[in-house]
């Protein structure tokens, strides 16, 4: 078998004001595999430009392909989310051309249904934040986050470039904590993402006075390029810490679970490298007892691109769910259930990603100038 041509095709989501990047992957075969990049400037143009490195070659040699398409590319970036997208759809075909789910060829799944978190959103009040928790709670999450850096009034961080947060700022989030805890009480496991913005001191300042709360994790809490920072972080409180979503290949996550220096990880399938390259971040994580809780926020291909993975590794804690809010996100694939179910999403048994994307649907939502792949 024989790759003979890529493809890609942009979606808007317009809820997001988000770029969805569809890549398929042809064969001789007649066989095709469908897949998702993570979206960024000149991602498809990326895509486009790793056509002519993958035509030709056998779509079984995976692992190869990708080392092949990211190789002296010693940066994340473009080139990376690009080669991400088409390892699933590389993934998909092979799984239609071995007759199994992509998580036989993992090695086999965990379980049936994967744990989702919701991203909870809120207004600027307490009243809002108690509402939205509750509402999550009713849909049937049994865990979910709330971003806390983007409803700060104005004077808890007068300049979000020194990192410094106020302590009214302090205050706020810990009033939120609270708020959310006497909600829905301590048995949902509840997270915050702080989008890498405090400095190191402040970062422990509310961590340590979100300790009384039980957060399930804090997330971000200083930016991504200093393992040593985080280390520091982590070991001055014991609120659990969760980052990852932007790092790239496994060489990105090595410092981190070899310093220990967070306790939860969250690649992000469509970003990182791939399914096979989180395969290899969770097993290293393993080695140490750390849990990944995969980051998720581009369409339901990419979605079920990470349940396969989620379902194949030992430390699986939680996937994010992300879009789920946009009106169009389930009719995206051709099924008749919503995706997510009670805070749950059905590992699919069918062949390859398990998936058939809806192109009439697709259609519907390109983005200006864009043509829907064959
Ligand atoms: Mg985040």
């Amino acid at each position: 078998m024989k790759i003979t041509d890529v493809q890609c095709s942009v979606l808007l989501d317009e809820h997001h004001n988000r770029d969805w990047v569809l890549v398929r992957v042809y064969t001789d075969a007649g066989l095709t595999g469908t897949g998702e990049a993570f979206p960024g400037g000149g991602v498809k143009e990326a895509v486009l430009q790793l056509r002519n490195m993958v035509i030709g070659e056998d779509p079984l040699d995976i692992d190869r392909l990708v080392q092949k398409m990211i190789r002296r590319i010693y940066t994340g970036g473009a080139r990376i989310q690009a080669a991400s997208g088409i390892e699933i759809a590389l993934w998909d075909i092979a799984g239609k051309h071995f007759n199994c789910p992509v998580y036989n060829l993992l090695g086999g799944k965990y379980r049936d249904r994967i744990r989702v978190y919701g991203d909870a959103h809120h207004g600027d009040s307490l009243e809002d934040i108690a509402k939205a928790s509750q509402e999550v709670v009713d849909e049937g999450y049994t865990a979910f986050k709330f971003d806390v850096d983007h409803y700060y009034p104005p004077e808890h961080m007068l300049d979000s470039y020194n990192k410094h947060l106020m302590p009214a700022g302090i205050h706020h989030i810990v009033a939120i904590a609270k708020t959310v805890r006497e909600a829905v009480g301590y048995d949902i496991e509840f997270g915050m993402d702080c989008h890498w913005s405090y400095n190191v001191n402040d970062a422990v300042a509310v961590m340590n006075e979100l300790e009384t709360y039980k957060l399930s994790w804090f997330e971000d809490p200083v930016g991504p390029e200093n393992v040593e920072a985080m280390l520091r972080v982590s070991e001055r409180t014991r609120v659990p810490i969760l980052t990852g979503e932007n790092l790239y290949g496994l060489q990105g996550f090595r410092d981190l679970i070899a310093r220990q220096a967070a306790d939860i990880l969250a690649p992000d399938v469509p970003h990182v490298g791939g399914i096979l390259e989180t395969r290899k971040i969770a097993a290293m994580a393993d080695a140490y007892y750390i849990p990944l809780s995969p980051h998720n926020i581009c369409s339901p291909v990419a979605c079920m691109a990470s349940v396969q993975l989620c379902a194949a590794i030992p430390n699986f804690t939680l996937l994010e769910i992300h879009s789920n809010r946009v009106p169009w996100y389930d009719d995206l694939l051709v099924r008749t259930q919503p995706i997510v179910q009670r805070g749950y999403i059905t590992v699919p048994t069918g062949l390859g990603l398990g998936i058939e994307l809806n192109m009439r649907e697709a259609a519907r939502h390109l983005k200006e100038g864009e043509r829907l792949f064959d």
